[in-house]
């Protein structure tokens, strides 16, 4: 930090409406208007996303934080620059029709480190609102917050989350205001191509389904994101793309830092026994029991599992499995990953003797051939079974690229331990 300086961390979270708006967008235009106060610099800007299952979560469940270098006099200035930026917020997000889960926005603008713990409480799981507002309140941060206050979860989270080498990047491209609600026009040969030119982007197609997923598929004002392992990589992916003739153009984009792919909303890898046949609910979603570390466990794979879904159906009582999963508010693990590590005997069957099976007349009886007359001590015959139709990484399975959550790292990208 430069002498006269002030480092600050802001954060967003929940500007979004179902039909209208993104968070990212908000933020954007936030930065842009913090943008014109003399001697402010924008250091990094930060995205990050959090539990899936919270309560109250906004769609693609991320939350925005900037850290920014200010003046050390201008400390007065900033907060006015953002409560008015605020202000305009609230009167725009008051005339959205209402929804199920209207915008309820909160910019929290701190001067000093805030604890790690509020970031990692919101990946791995549910936070008490009252709670976390009362903890801001307490820090000294400066806060803006609709009524509800919903947004102060993420924000804080945003604010608080700390890259440590596990992190990734994307850059997201916006739209014109009035392209937003049309088409995107950005060609799925070029994903393609913009895939094998640029090795340190990922996420772009789902090769199952043969298609790009870089632009989201709701009305909001996202173009697209690319997202990659740096800054660099994100940033020409996105220069080249935009290059190509008959793409869209986007208005504006920036680079953010994420925790995406960190896996951060998993706690290890937990191993166990299958001890029910797989049961298969309406729509496909499966479930089996497991024991694991004296413990009996549901498992869940979602139809939109894929592999992690037609794995589990595959399984048998005995089967030895290990998993990576997040456990839902119904206490059922759902599961994000999945590996076959012993397949108990399947296709039980007694040897062969003159075209048909031996058989044993009874308990402590030997096997015993009808035509023949031969005996043999017990055993059984059985296959050496593997899962099967399966796109498998070391034995791992996992969703398409499509179905895959945002936080959760490819198997591509390392082997869980
Ligand atoms: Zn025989």
């Amino acid at each position: 930090m430069k002498k006269g300086t002030l480092t600050v961390r802001i954060g967003l979270d929940d500007t979004d409406h179902p039909d209208f708006g993104c968070t990212t967008y908000s933020f954007d235009g936030l930065m842009s208007s913090l943008n014109q106060m003399r001697g402010l610099k924008i250091i990094e800007r930060r995205l990050v996303r959090l539990w899936p299952y919270a309560s109250r979560r906004t769609r693609g469940n991320g939350a925005l934080s900037a850290v920014i270098e200010i003046p050390s006099n201008s400390k007065e200035n900033l907060l006015v620059n953002c409560k008015s930026w605020f202000d305009g917020l609230l009167s725009e997000i008051a005339d959205y029709p209402v929804a199920e889960n209207n915008p309820s926005p909160a910019l929290l603008v701190s001067f000093d480190a805030t604890p790690s713990d509020w970031y990692w409480e919101a990946v791995r799981g549910e936070v008490n609102l009252h709670k976390r507002v009362k903890q801001v309140i307490d820090s000294d941060i400066f806060m803006l917050s609709h009524e509800d206050k919903w947004g102060v979860i993420g924000a804080s989270a945003a604010i608080s989350w700390v890259p440590k080498g596990n992190h990734s990047w994307e850059l997201i491209g916006w739209r014109e205001d009035e392209k937003i609600g049309t088409e995107r026009r950005i060609s799925k040969k070029s994903i393609l191509e913009m895939s094998s030119l640029f090795a340190d982007t990922f996420m772009n197609r789902d090769p199952t389904f043969d298609k790009g997923i870089i632009s989201p598929r709701t009305p909001c004002p996202v173009l697209y994101g690319i997202r990659g392992a740096t800054k660099s990589a994100v940033e020409s992916a996105h220069s080249w793309i935009q290059g190509v003739e008959g793409n869209e153009r986007c208005f504006k984009w920036a680079s953010h830092i994420t925790n995406q792919l960190s896996d951060d909303h998993l706690q290890g890898t937990c191993c166990g026994t299958v001890i029910s046949k797989p049961e298969v609910k309406k729509g496909a979603h499966a479930i089996v029991k497991v024991i694991s570390d004296h413990k009996g466990e549901n498992l869940v794979a979602f139809s939109e599992g894929g592999d992690v879904n037609k794995l589990l159906r595959q399984l048998m009582p005995g089967d030895r499995i290990s998993w990576m999963g997040l456990r839902s508010p119904d206490g059922s693990i759902h599961l994000e990953r999945l590996k076959l590590t012993s397949a108990s005997p399947r296709n039980l069957s007694r040897p062969d003797c003159c075209g048909s099976s031996m058989r044993s007349k009874g308990r402590g009886q030997e096997l015993y051939c009808d035509r023949c007359k031969m005996k043999a001590d017990k055993y059984w015959i059985f296959d050496q079974w593997s899962p099967s139709g399966l796109d498998l990484v070391e034995g791992w399975s996992q969703p398409s690229p499509s179905n895959r959550r945002h936080l959760s790292l490819p198997l591509e990208h390392g082997i869980p331990m």
